[in-house]
C-alpha cells in the first residue's frame, strides 16, 4: 500500500440547516475533525480516527446521532452506526439500538468477530459483554429546532495509506419503530478500501440503499478523482426525487464533497493543509 500524507474529512448531516444552528454544527464537525486528525498526525491508524471523530458529534447533542438522537413515531430513539476497515475489508455495524451512548463503539467491536450487523438487543447485549458504556434508562430524544436529515460520518486515510470510513444516525424523525435506513449497511451510507477510497453519506436513507450509493461512489473512484466521484451522487438521486450529501476520499487522500441537500456541514483537513470546516450550500461541491 503507497504511504503518504493522512486526510480527513467529516459530516454533520446533509439538510436544511436552520440560521442558529449553522454557527454550533460547524463547529461540532471541526471539534470532531480536529479529534481524529491528532490521532492520524502521531500516526495513528484511520480506523482509530473515523471512530473518535464520530464518538465526538455522537456525545454532541446538536446532531442526530448518540446523545442527539431523534424520537421515532412511538417516541423513543433507535440508533444506527456502521465502521468498515479499508485495510482488511472488516465491517462492523448495528441497528436498532436504544442503550448505547456510542453505537460507533459497538460497531468498531464487531470488526473483529464475524457478525457485520446486529440490530436491537442482541446488538446491546454484544455491546455490553465488551464493556461498552450503556445508558440504563434509554437515550432521551432530543428537539432539534428544524433541520431534517443530519447523521454524522467521518472518512479517513493515515500515513500507511490504509482507509476507514464511519456512519452514525438517530434515523429520521417521527419514522415508523424497527426502521433501518443506509447508515449501517456497507456499499449504502458508507465503505472503506485501501487502494480505492473511502465514503460516508447522509441523506434520505431509503433512496440512498435502493441506489447503492455508497457502492456507486466507490466504482468512480476506481477511475475519476474526488470531485468527479462524489458528483455521481447526482443523477441516482434525481431519479428518486432524493436529497442527500457525501464525503469522500480517494486512495491517496484528495477530499471530494457534494451534497444536493439545501446545507451540508462539513470539514476536511490534509497533512500539509490548513483544516476547513463549513455549512456548504446547495450546487457546491469541493475537491
Ligand atoms: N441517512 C439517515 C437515515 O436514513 C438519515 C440522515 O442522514 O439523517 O437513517
Amino acid at each position: 500500500m503507497a504511504e503518504g500524507r493522512w486526510s480527513i474529512a467529516v459530516h454533520g448531516g446533509a439538510c436544511r440547516i436552520p440560521a442558529a444552528l449553522q454557527a454550533p454544527r460547524r463547529e461540532g464537525c471541526a471539534a470532531a475533525l480536529q479529534a481524529g486528525k491528532m490521532i492520524l498526525e502521531r500516526g495513528g491508524s484511520a480506523l482509530e480516527a473515523v471512530k473518535t471523530a464520530i464518538c465526538l458529534l455522537e456525545d454532541d447533542p446538536l446532531f442526530n446521532a448518540g446523545r442527539g438522537s431523534v424520537a421515532n413515531a412511538d417516541g423513543e430513539v433507535e440508533m444506527d452506526a456502521g465502521i468498515m476497515d479499508g485495510a482488511t475489508l472488516a465491517v462492523g455495524a448495528v441497528a436498532c439500538v436504544r442503550f448505547l451512548y456510542n453505537p460507533v463503539e459497538a460497531a468498531h467491536a464487531m470488526l473483529r468477530e464475524p457478525p457485520i450487523l446486529l440490530v436491537g438487543a442482541g446488538a446491546e447485549a454484544f455491546a455490553t459483554a465488551r464493556g461498552i458504556a450503556e445508558c440504563k434508562e434509554g437515550i432521551r430524544p432530543a428537539t432539534h429546532d428544524g433541520g431534517d436529515h443530519d447523521t454524522v460520518g467521518c472518512v479517513a486515510r493515515d500515513r500507511e495509506g490504509h482507509v476507514a470510513a464511519a456512519t452514525s444516525t438517530g434515523g429520521l424523525a417521527g419514522t415508523l419503530a424497527g426502521r433501518v435506513g443506509d447508515a449501517p449497511l456497507p456499499g449504502c451510507g458508507f465503505y472503506a478500501e485501501d487502494g480505492i477510497g473511502a465514503v460516508s453519506l447522509s441523506g434520505d436513507g431509503e433512496a440512498i440503499a435502493r441506489t447503492l450509493l455508497a457502492a456507486r461512489v466507490m466504482r468512480a473512484l476506481e477511475t475519476k478523482g474526488a470531485g468527479a466521484a462524489a458528483a455521481t451522487i447526482f443523477d441516482p438521486l434525481a431519479r428518486l426525487g432524493a436529497e442527500a450529501g457525501v464525503i469522500l476520499l480517494d486512495r491517496d487522500g484528495a477530499i471530494g464533497i457534494a451534497h444536493n441537500s439545501p446545507h451540508f456541514a462539513a470539514a476536511y483537513a490534509r497533512e500539509g493543509m490548513d483544516p476547513v470546516s463549513a455549512i456548504v450550500w446547495k450546487d457546491h461541491h469541493a475537491q
